[in-house]
């Protein structure tokens, strides 16, 4: 086995022995006391209630069957029918060969004969029967992950207890490594180098362990779970890692996260401490300039703050909690800009915490398909406006709506928005599609007819925050798209940083080159906007023209723009 605490100097299980004779007690706890630590009963009922009160740390129970107040075969009775006593394997100890079918029967898992013979057999009956147990209750569930030979994760939470059981003072943490966007990795690189990679990190792991105390699992896909005595940094982990990872070809670009319970609390269960881990972990989503971060009672009380609002959504959808603003776009390939469309984004006007932005709210109800709810409300209202605009005003523009990538899981959605439409008597030129680049690069080929199947309806599709995180020309190359939403982020530096504004050149030449307009987002200031129209971009979005506004202040601006046609 490879659990990495030492078993046979540092550990010492835990032995009752239940003997109404005080002899008996003595010769039997004389021979195991070097050994173990040993808890004595003189009857059965005081067995019962020594384990009880140490059921977690008992390894084996020793019981006599003759004794007063309740004998051992009562106590087998009592131990058998509880589910978590019954594990306590027991060695019966008797002078009458006829006792042992019957104990057998009653799950007694061996026997010692009195009166006591040679120490040493003892000991090794004991011994052995508590490796068996041990032994027993992990080879039931798969005991090794098969690619990296690490534990699987129900061996390793039952090792980690036992850890803890027999280090009751030693201080552990609990640590959550990630490799982020692993299906990327396989996507672009292949399975089997995603596969090697995994190998890798195992490897380094086990080096990182080595020498203390710990152990460690792969749990999900791309997900490793560490349970060690108490570190200051993982850095070096970390470290090991990426050096490994970086000899490999092509210097493939792996980003890990390592989320960090330090210094666990005992009194709350291994599970939990890995849930808090991954709090920690799920912080570093996105973060690119961290790659290790620690949990501490902020993040659980953030926790609670987000199952909140998860748990509030569906009441704030009938109670129109939700509001919808508009941000202006313009186009500003002729001499004056021209207010050509405006995108919806929602907002959450909550009773007790005011008002909340998407940033806050989006990514709870993306990890569990509550953001479609979100998104059919929003389409409605905004088809709703729209119509609303078309009557009153005699005016209007096309408005672009985000659309989350598993609403595009939906095989249904292009029926739905149309028949939204028809509904406010609107057409699929009226609502623009706004999908994240993300969306594009998750499962790409289900991806690409979901979108093929709504641009075939007459829906104009823009892929919005181009050029953040994972985007690929070639991925461009194949994707349905008709407008590139430029990412905020290029635009914040075009100013000051001559590399951001190449680059921003460059992403133009080419939309040009495969004749898709571009949208730039995010643009606030004059000396953007100048720069954006120097290299010919068609849509501006941004503060420098409107903040998202509500509908009403928006009417204004349609007014003012017919006025002006
Ligand atoms: P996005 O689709 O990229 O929307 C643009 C975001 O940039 C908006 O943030 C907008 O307020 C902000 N923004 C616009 N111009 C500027 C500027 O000049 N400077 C700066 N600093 N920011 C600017 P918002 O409204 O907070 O929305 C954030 C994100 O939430 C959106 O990014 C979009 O991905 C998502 N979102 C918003 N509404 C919805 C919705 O109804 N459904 C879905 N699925 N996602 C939505
Ligand atoms: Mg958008
Ligand atoms: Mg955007």
């Amino acid at each position: 086995m490879e659990m990495n605490f030492n078993e046979t100097e540092e550990v010492r299980r835990f032995v009752l022995i239940v003997d109404d004779e005080y002899i008996n007690r003595e010769l039997l706890g004389s021979m195991l006391e070097d050994d173990y630590h040993v808890l004595y009963a003189v009857n059965g009922k005081e067995a019962l209630e020594v384990i009880r009160e140490n059921a977690s740390l008992l390894s084996v129970i020793c019981l006599d069957l003759m004794m007063p107040e309740m004998n051992g075969f009562e106590v087998m009775e009592v131990l058998h029918q509880d589910e978590v006593l019954k594990h306590i394997p027991v060695i019966v100890l008797t002078a009458e060969q006829d006792a042992e079918v019957k104990s057998l029967k009653m799950g007694a898992a061996d026997f010692i004969k009195k009166p006591y013979g040679a120490p040493e057999i003892i000991r090794a009956r004991v011994e052995r029967i508590i490796e068996l147990s041990e032994d027993r209750k992990f080879i039931k569930a798969a005991e090794r992950d098969e690619l990296t030979g690490l534990y699987s994760q129900s061996f390793f939470y039952e090792y980690a207890d036992i850890m803890d059981r027999y280090h009751p003072d030693l201080k552990t943490d609990a640590v959550i490594l990630n490799i982020d966007h692993f299906h990327l990795v396989n996507e672009i690189y292949g399975r089997d180098f995603g596969d090697e990679v995994l190998i890798l990190i195992a490897e380094e792991i086990r080096k990182f362990l080595a020498g203390s105390e710990g152990l460690a699992c792969r749990s999900e896909a791309d997900t490793f779970f560490l349970y060690l005595s108490h570190k200051e940094s993982y850095e070096p982990l970390l470290k090991s890692i990426n050096q490994e990872i970086a000899r490999k070809p092509g210097n493939p670009n792996i980003r890990l996260r390592i989320g960090i319970y330090s210094r666990v609390e005992h009194d709350i269960d291994m599970e939990k401490r890995f849930s808090c881990a991954k709090l920690a972990c799920n912080t570093l989503r996105g973060n690119f300039m961290h790659y290790i971060a620690y949990y501490d009672i902020t993040l659980r009380e953030k926790s609670i703050f987000s199952q909140r609002l998860i748990n509030d959504i569906r009441d704030a959808l009938d109670n129109h909690q939700f509001e919808v603003h508009y941000q202006p776009k313009y186009n500003i390939t002729g001499d004056e800009p021209v207010l050509c469309s405006a995108e919806a984004l929602v907002r959450w006007q909550h009773p007790e915490y005011g008002l909340i932005k998407p940033k806050v709210f989006l990514p709870l109800f993306e990890e569990n398909g509550l953001v479609s709810l979100l998104d059919h409300y929003v389409w409605r209202e905004t088809a709703k406006q729209i119509q609303t605009w078309k009557k009153t005003l005699g005016t209007y523009v096309p408005i672009s709506v985000n659309v989350s990538r598993i609403d595009l899981y939906d095989v249904n959605l292009a029926d739905y928005l149309l028949d939204l439409l028809d509904e406010y008597e609107l057409s699929p030129r009226d609502i623009y599609l706004e999908l994240t680049e993300s969306a594009y690069s998750n499962d790409t080929n289900q991806l690409i007819h979901s979108v093929e199947a709504l641009r075939r309806e007459g829906f104009q599709i823009e892929m919005d925050d181009f050029g953040a995180g994972y985007s690929s020309l070639n991925m461009l190359a194949s994707m349905p798209v008709d407008v590139l939403k430029l990412d905020m982020d290029f635009i914040g530096h075009i100013e000051d940083d001559p590399k951001a504004y190449r680059m921003v050149k460059l992403i133009m030449d080419m939309a040009e080159f495969i004749e898709v307009p571009v949208i730039a987002e995010g643009v606030e200031t004059a000396g953007q906007f100048d720069l954006l129209k120097e290299c010919d971009c068609d849509i501006i979005q941004g503060y420098y023209f409107s903040k998202p506004i509500p509908a009403k202040e928006f009417e204004a601006l349609l007014l003012e723009n017919e006025f002006e046609e």
